[in-house]
């Protein structure tokens, strides 16, 4: 039985009073559900990631940076490692978010090796794929997401792998606010299940939890959550608001 997650990407924005406010709304509307019966992560900017671990200590709700470096330390300017992560107490890593991929260029490889070095170093990644409005509309779904997964988990043993949480989120649906359908949605979802069973086993393919993202509201949230292969909920816009994030939770529940 996969344990619901529902995790907010703060992306680019809130400050550093921003942060810990709309933290501590997330940790005080979640009491009790945050932990027991879903898992809960917030993704600030890495520079309020220190404060905003603090502001949540006392609950269940986890922390997550929205991207790393692979390399362990030396001269990579500008560049925050899996080990620092940790250090500030952070237990998840977003990896080839959307906007990395198509606003700052990453590739699969590069994303692959962010994966592999956030498992390495004791967080629990988050991949995300998904194709973008012309992918879909030249029925290459299938094909990027199958790269996508492939190459991000490229070298990965199944115990590896197990650490990681699949989003899905296609492209034309992020910060957009259209939505893919629950049944386009649970359609992807379940191909890149059976995906996974091809590329591991069944065992692995029915433990890996499989977030849906792209402009998910508290009014679409339930029906997305109802599918049987969406495990939970990847939320961009919607989680700078502490009533919608919560309202979000309490659909997963
Ligand atoms: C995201 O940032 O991953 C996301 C899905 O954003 P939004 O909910 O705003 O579409």
């Amino acid at each position: 039985m996969r344990k619901p997650f529902v995790a907010g990407n703060w992306k680019m924005n809130t400050d550093s009073q921003g942060s810990v406010e709309l933290a501590k709304a997330v940790a005080d509307g979640s009491l009790g559900a945050a932990g027991q019966s879903v898992d809960v992560a917030v993704c600030p900017p890495f520079v309020y990631l220190k404060s905003v671990a603090g502001a949540v200590s006392s609950s269940n709700i986890a922390v997550g940076a929205q991207d790393m470096y692979y390399e362990a330390k030396g001269a990579f300017t500008g560049e925050i490692s899996a080990s620092m992560l940790k250090d500030i107490g952070c237990t998840y890593v977003l990896c080839g978010h959307s906007e990395r991929r198509h606003v700052i260029g990453e590739t699969d490889e590069l994303i692959n090796k962010k994966v592999a070095a956030a498992i390495g170093g004791g967080l629990l990644p988050i991949l995300c794929v998904g194709e973008l409005q012309s992918e879909r509309e030249a029925s290459q779904t299938q094909d990027v997401v199958t790269r996508h997964v492939k190459e991000g988990l490229a070298g990965l043993s199944a115990e590896k792998a197990s650490a990681v949480t699949i989003a899905y989120e296609p492209v034309w649906a992020i910060g957009t606010g259209l939505t893919a359908t629950p049944q386009q949605a649970q359609e992807v979802h379940s191909f890149i299940r059976e995906l996974l069973g091809r590329i591991y086993d069944s065992e692995l393919a029915e433990e890996i939890r499989i977030q849906y993202g792209g402009s998910v509201k508290p009014a679409s949230a339930a029906e997305l959550m109802g599918q049987t292969d969406i495990d939970g909920l990847l939320v961009g816009g919607a989680s700078l608001k502490s009533d919608d994030f919560l309202a979000i939770i309490q659909a997963a529940l």
